[in-house]
């Protein structure tokens, strides 16, 4: 008996073996759950090749969140597959890290925010809006944040997009509500994937993680921060929403 028995989940975001959004599938498949899995352009090649190491290949969808046509054709594209979504899964972010990362916060331009912004943040609710005729009977949103309550060196605007992420979490909570649809974020510590490697000076948040987390911090480990985003898919948190869960060994609730 898994946690998610009977549930039809889609994974938004995986590209590699190290996205966070394949640990998420690999957890939700062994926790009984039907898994879709989705990304875009160029890598969907990628994608479909990783998918078969997952323990049961699942459907690869192609859903740029920043292209109409692919919100649009969403609905249809599952349907295909399953006939509704108890659960849908945001591992999706990007912001231009030569512009916008590793100390250019003073320097970053408009074009590039807003790209992060639509990206990172506003696909959230994208996302949610699309998937919301295929959740019927309810169901969970859970998206993936990184702090976004303090400045963190390397950071910069991606930061900002964080915050509008959990901002943007809090209000499809309050609007999907009434649908039964619930929204919350998981917020990990720092993990080696494909989108970390691209932050020039991310490291200094590895050891700053490796100094200060209670618990200690292991940022190749993807499976705590996938069991948390598992258990928000699952009934075990019915009234919970709006919610940001720490995944993070306890670094946020540390002074020194
Ligand atoms: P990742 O493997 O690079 O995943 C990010 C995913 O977003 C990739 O699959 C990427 O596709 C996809 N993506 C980018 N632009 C997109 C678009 N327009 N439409 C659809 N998909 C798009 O990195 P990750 O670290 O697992 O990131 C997953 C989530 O966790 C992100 O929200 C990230 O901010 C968050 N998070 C990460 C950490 C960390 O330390 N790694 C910590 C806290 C939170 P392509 O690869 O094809 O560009």
């Amino acid at each position: 008996m898994g946690i998610l028995d009977g549930k039809r989940i889609l994974v938004a975001g995986v590209t590699m073996e190290s996205s966070i959004g394949f640990a998420t599938a690999r957890v939700a498949q062994e926790q009984g759950a039907e898994v879709l899995i989705s990304n875009f352009g160029r890598a969907l090649g990628i994608t479909r090749r990783i998918a078969k190491r997952l323990p049961t290949e699942p459907p690869v969808l192609e859903l740029d969140v920043t292209d109409q046509s692919h919100l649009d054709s969403l609905a249809e594209q599952v349907r295909e597959h399953v006939d509704g979504l108890d659960g849908v899964v945001h591992s999706i972010a990007y912001g231009n890290p030569a512009t916008l990362l590793g100390g250019k916060f003073l320097s970053g331009p408009w074009e590039d925010v807003a790209q992060a912004v639509q990206v990172s943040a506003y696909s959230l609710k994208s996302l949610a809006v699309a998937a919301r005729p295929l959740m019927g009977a309810g169901g969970s949103l859970v998206g993936l944040t990184f702090d976004a309550t303090t400045a963190w060196p390397a950071y910069d605007w991606m930061g900002v997009a964080k915050a509008g992420l959990e901002s943007t979490s809090r209000y499809l909570a309050r609007d999907l509500g009434p649908d039964g649809i619930r929204c919350n974020l998981v917020s990990a510590g720092p993990l080696k994937t494909l989108a970390a490697k691209a932050i020039p000076g991310f490291e200094d948040l590895e050891s700053a993680w490796k100094e200060r987390a209670p618990l200690g911090w292991d940022e190749t480990d993807h499976t705590p921060t996938a069991r948390a985003v598992v258990a928000l898919l699952s009934d075990f948190f019915p009234a919970t929403t709006g919610e940001i869960v720490h995944v993070d060994g306890g670094f946020h609730a540390m002074g020194l």
